[in-house]
């Protein structure tokens, strides 16, 4: 996946990782990991719409979006905005500046709202606010590329990636986030999705860049 990016865009993203580490955007993204779905979105968003499931407050956004915006292409950002099960109250990583008007549980949504005036990405962001099974269900479109990072647990990655994987164009990409293959180093959910899709024939391996995933979908055998 690591491209050549011609100078103009190796600037371009010379500058949001400046912006970012002056600006930092609410999130749970390495600056190489936003750097490598930049490149990617770059060498994939010819051929189609991308689309993010788990936007939280738009850092990864940033990324897709602003690689988009140099292709006059869009990025679909699907995230109900309540949270995953760790961001909730009491949970490990629950952020109490992010929480919603009756303090019952967190609103990412205005953050994110935010984050996509403050960068200028409106024109080239369509936000879904559901569930992303309900969005890839009620969906008919395809994508170039779609970034899974939403609900973490085993059954909602498992989920997320079998729904998405058929919402890709021919040849299309399939990103995961948070790929850990020893227990030690995270959750499990990522990781078994990876291979459970790899088994099924359903994708070919393509790269992994720290716990950053890219998987090529396969035509279905007939
Ligand atoms: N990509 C983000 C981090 C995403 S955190 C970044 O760069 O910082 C995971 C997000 O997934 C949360 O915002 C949560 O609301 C969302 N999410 C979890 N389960 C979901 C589901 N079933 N449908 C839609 N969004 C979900
Ligand atoms: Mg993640």
């Amino acid at each position: 996946m690591l491209m050549n990016l011609s100078e103009a865009h190796e600037q371009c993203l010379a500058q949001l990782l400046d912006r970012m580490a002056a600006e930092p955007v609410k999130g749970f993204l390495s600056s190489a990991d936003g750097s490598q779905l930049f490149r990617a979105v770059l060498a994939l968003a010819p051929a189609g719409p991308c689309a993010e499931i788990g936007s939280y407050c738009g850092k990864s956004t940033v990324f897709l979006a602003s690689a988009c915006r140099l292709r006059q292409s869009l990025l679909m950002a699907v995230d109900h905005h309540r949270g995953s099960e760790e961001h909730q109250l009491g949970e490990a990583y629950h952020d109490a500046e992010l929480r919603n008007a009756s303090g019952s549980g967190i609103d990412t949504l205005p953050h994110f709202r935010r984050t996509l005036a403050q960068w200028d990405l409106e024109p080239w962001v369509m936000p879904l606010v559901c569930p992303s099974a309900q969005a890839a269900r009620g969906l008919t479109m395809n994508f170039a590329l779609v970034f899974i990072d939403g609900g973490h647990s085993p059954a909602m990655v498992a989920e997320d990636c079998d729904l998405w994987v058929q919402r890709l164009l021919p040849g299309g990409i399939l990103a995961v986030h948070d790929v850990f293959e020893r227990p030690e180093e995270g959750g499990q959910g990522p990781y078994l999705a990876v291979q459970a899709l790899l088994a099924q024939g359903r994708c070919r391996w393509l790269a992994q860049y720290d716990s950053l995933v890219f998987l090529q979908a396969l035509p279905l055998a007939s």
